[in-house]
């Protein structure tokens, strides 16, 4: 998928890229398969960026849609600071890898993103240390950078 957005996209960074395309509402075509090669899960988005566009699978949406709202993103930092075993929502994660500063980095937001609709007892053990570690690690930058947020 990196590659695939990185062919289509101006920015020369992957986490900048990913920032020139949006979810739009059209319905995709039949018989189309996800950016990621993968034709397994269900319903398939339409993603532009200019004239440039694909399709996304349900999971792979997730990595596209970013929440814009700075209040719903501290709220879930500070559930995850409540509970570490919780997932921030992929919308919140997604604006944190986007801000860059350090708060994840490519292999966190890929795996975050990918493990954030299973609840903590549906992972695998390395996934839940895994889990706690960007949490904690995510904890770590908002009390340093709190500021950021606001
Ligand atoms: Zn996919």
């Amino acid at each position: 998928m990196q590659e695939w957005i990185m062919r289509r996209s101006r920015a020369d960074s992957f986490r900048n890229a990913m920032q020139e395309w949006t979810v739009t509402d059209e319905a995709a075509p039949a018989g189309v398969i996800c950016i990621c090669g993968n034709n397994f899960h269900g319903d398939l988005f339409v993603i532009r960026n200019g004239r440039e566009f694909g399709f996304v699978g349900s999971i792979c949406v997730n990595k596209f849609r970013r929440t814009d709202d700075v209040r719903q993103v501290i709220v879930s930092l500070l559930n995850v600071q409540h509970d570490n075993s919780s997932s921030l929502s992929p919308a919140s994660l997604n604006y944190l890898f986007f801000l860059g500063g350090g708060w994840l980095n490519l292999w966190e937001w890929n795996f975050a993103t990918c493990i954030a609709r299973y609840s903590f007892d549906e992972l695998s053990e390395l996934q839940q240390l895994k889990r706690i570690q960007i949490n904690d690690k995510l904890c770590n930058v908002f009390a340093l950078n709190s500021n950021v947020l606001q």
